[in-house]
């Protein structure tokens, strides 16, 4: 177990009078035990951890995990409930995002201890990167971003939104990845308008802008970058809609830097699409953390008043979504310096005509 992070768990809970954590996020368990099975839940204190699995996951956790207990148990919840007993603890704190109801009320009725809901969002303790994670984040968006302008030669009018994704999808694997964090996003024409479009069996049209967003997962860490291209020449309003989705793209990356409250970024993307009349048709958040997982903290978006700090890494996905007519939206994953931030996804911005 990396002690260190597990150490910051618990500063980060100061003031808590819990004996233990009950952690069932499978990223912030990979994230402290080295763990990467799909289901297990970790009981985690100051003094170490015991990490509950079932039999298809304990010669894994064995290999995997250093210096926690490994507990066998068919029902896992009923492993933790025995290892917290086995250990007196009396408070068990746990994040209410993540435990489900039916999990709660089992551990309450067979539990001989306390459960405490925590308002800290145990999630953020992933939020600032190290150096470790920082490689392996850049090397998943070097493989997306290098994928995606592979495939971006071959799209022709005529191919199927559906044939596009699958074929990014094989480059992206081929290229190096695990997996892909989500399904692709292929939305073209009308469809635009569909922030988060699958791809369909839609022909691609001279004439449309196509919406991709994409990523790669490596050794865990996943990327998220989108661009919106064009199939041959853009119209003026195509050309004047793009044109401030990428104002406000650049300006909000230009506002990071460490010290600013979250939401201060998602104010500079959206004031330069409500000056130019399209901010009643950008109805999501500026952006996200992206690390084990896709969607994590920071979130950057209205209300959102975490402070950016150095090494974190986020999305600035500003996007126009026009009903009936389509949309844009511009991504790329970022990493906070001490000044400000650099890209970490690498595909240009500047729209491509194909
Ligand atoms: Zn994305
Ligand atoms: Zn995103």
């Amino acid at each position: 177990m990396s002690s260190e992070r597990r150490k910051r768990l618990w500063s980060q809970l100061d003031n808590k009078k819990v004996d233990a954590l009950l952690i069932t996020s499978g990223e912030t368990i990979r994230y402290i035990t080295g763990f990467t099975g799909s289901e297990s839940v970790f009981l985690v204190s100051r003094r170490g951890g015991c990490l509950i699995v079932d039999s298809r996951y304990t010669s894994q956790a064995h290999v995997e995990c250093k210096n926690i207990s490994i507990k066998e148990s068919r029902n896992k919840f009923k492993g933790f409930v025995a290892a917290a007993a086995q250990r007196g603890f009396k408070k068990i704190g746990f994040d209410p995002q993540q435990l489900t109801v039916s999990h709660y009320r089992e551990l309450k009725k067979e539990g001989s201890f306390a459960l405490v809901e925590l308002s800290e969002d145990i999630e953020a303790i992933r939020a600032v990167k190290d150096a470790g994670e920082l490689k392996l984040l850049k090397k998943a968006a070097d493989i997306s971003s290098n994928s995606f302008l592979d495939v971006l030669d071959e799209i022709r009018p005529g191919d199927r939104e559906e044939a596009i994704a699958r074929s990014l999808e094989y480059t992206i694997k081929k290229n190096g990845a695990e997996t892909t964090p989500f399904p692709l996003i292929v939305a073209s024409g009308k469809r635009g308008a569909l922030p988060h479009g699958l791809a369909t069996g839609k022909k691609v049209r001279r004439g449309e802008f196509v919406t991709v967003d994409f990523g790669a997962v490596y050794r865990g860490y996943c990327s998220d970058e989108t661009c919106t291209v064009v199939i041959g020449k853009p119209a003026q309003k195509q050309k004047m809609v793009y044109q401030a989705v990428k104002e406000a793209h650049d300006k909000a990356m230009n506002a990071v830097r460490p010290g600013i409250q979250a939401h201060t970024i998602d104010v500079v993307a959206r004031g330069v699409l409500e000056q130019a009349g399209l901010g009643h048709y950008f109805g999501h958040g500026t952006g996200h953390g992206v690390g084990l997982a896709v969607h994590e903290a920071p979130r950057i978006a209205p209300d959102q008043e975490a402070i950016i700090e150095k090494d974190m890494v986020f999305t600035i996905e500003p996007g126009v979504y026009i009903p009936g007519w389509g949309g844009v939206r511009i991504e790329d994953t970022v990493r906070v310096t001490r000044g400000g931030c650099e890209p970490v996804s690498s595909v240009s911005k500047e729209l491509y005509c194909i």
